[in-house]
């Protein structure tokens, strides 16, 4: 996983939370390679307060202790601040961010002993709601849901069957001496409105699966095979 906030945060860690007594964020130590030095968000957020413009402001406390720093609100209500950093921070107030988003500098604006980064964490927006920050050296303070699954298509329905062995029909067109629709016509019904009976029925996804007789029993004066659209109940 790569790690957030700075390049290998993870490994540079100089003083962890609670490290001393109040000491409510995590320190990341800076390198000489400036490119390593570059603070990005921790993850989609909202800049929501920003403080540019100090330099070492030693014994401070408050608000000013913290020096240049950025607080990103993220969608899921927690804060991340980011402290310390240089003069000339590259976001502004109500800035959209994320992972990818420089917010500045490693410096040692504030009160600060030497250059370091102070990185917190808030469940809130109170600085009383501050967590260890640690774990999201190495992960997102807020992940995206995935979007809510589709949900599936219904599937096709089963042949359905109206029909059933016993049912009295009327029938029109022929019966045919075989289900397959090939076979030698059995029967005429164009324009009777004799009552027959379904004897059997057999696979639906065949041309002609309803057999019908005259009488009300397979093997009762059997007539042949039908389709569906061929019947109507009686
Ligand atoms: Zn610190």
């Amino acid at each position: 996983m790569t790690d957030r906030v700075i390049n290998e945060s993870s490994k540079r860690i100089t003083c962890g939370y609670n490290g001393y007594p109040g000491h409510k964020g995590v320190d990341l130590g800076w390198r000489q390679d400036e490119n390593q030095n570059k603070v990005y968000a921790n993850c989609k957020g909202t800049v929501v307060e920003i403080q540019d413009g100090l330099d070492r402001v030693p014994g401070s406390s408050g608000v000013k202790s913290w020096g240049n720093y950025v607080l990103i609100k993220h969608p899921n209500g927690m804060y991340s601040r980011y402290c310390h950093m240089k003069k000339g921070l590259l976001v502004k107030k109500d800035q959209e961010v994320d992972e990818n988003t420089q917010l500045g500098i490693i410096g040692d604006s504030g009160n600060t002993t030497a250059r370091h980064h102070h990185f917190e964490v808030q469940t809130g927006y109170s600085s009383d709601t501050r967590i260890d920050p640690t774990p999201y050296l190495t992960k997102a303070i807020y992940v995206e849901l995935d979007p809510q699954p589709q949900p599936k298509p219904e599937p096709a329905p089963a042949p359905s069957n109206d029909f059933k062995v016993g049912d009295k029909v009327i029938v029109s067109g022929y019966a045919t001496s075989d289900s397959l629709g090939g076979g030698s016509r059995t029967a005429e019904y164009n324009g009777t409105t004799d009552t027959l009976y379904i004897t059997k029925i057999t696979d639906l996804t065949k041309p002609r699966p309803y057999h019908i007789s005259r009488g009300a029993t397979l093997g009762n004066q059997d007539r042949g095979w039908v389709a569906k659209s061929q019947i109507k109940k009686a």
